[in-house]
């Protein structure tokens, strides 16, 4: 049974959106991302669960997050893109060591990509 503070560290804290011709913009993710939600603060969220998947592609990890301010639930999905094995005909291919994170609403219905991680 993993506890809640092993959650926690698997959350990164923050993630980064690129923004067009500005660079890259950081933010927290200590936040609720449930509409109509402006919970940031960190005390008030509460991860109690994750699932864990992978395929060849990718490692998928899912975070559910209750709010206390809302009392909703939300999840966090951490993708990580496995790196591309070396191939001769492919050796241009840069790593990819970049995660992409989203926000899953109760049901697992995508509320949107958040950025990178
Ligand atoms: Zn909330």
């Amino acid at each position: 049974m993993t506890n809640k503070e092993e959650l926690r560290d698997e959350i990164p804290s923050y993630a980064f959106i690129a923004l067009a011709r500005r660079g890259m913009e950081k933010i927290s993710l200590d936040q609720c991302f449930l509409k109509n939600c402006d919970n940031e603060s960190p005390e008030l969220l509460e991860p109690f669960k994750k699932e864990e998947y992978e395929d060849d592609k990718k490692q998928t990890k899912e975070i559910h997050i209750k709010c206390k301010k809302c009392n909703g639930v939300f999840i966090l999905k951490l993708v990580t893109l496995k790196r591309v094995a070396k191939s001769t005909k492919e050796n241009s291919e840069e790593p990819l060591s970049m995660g992409m994170v989203y926000a899953l609403d109760e049901n697992k219905k995508n509320l949107g990509h958040i950025g990178y991680f």
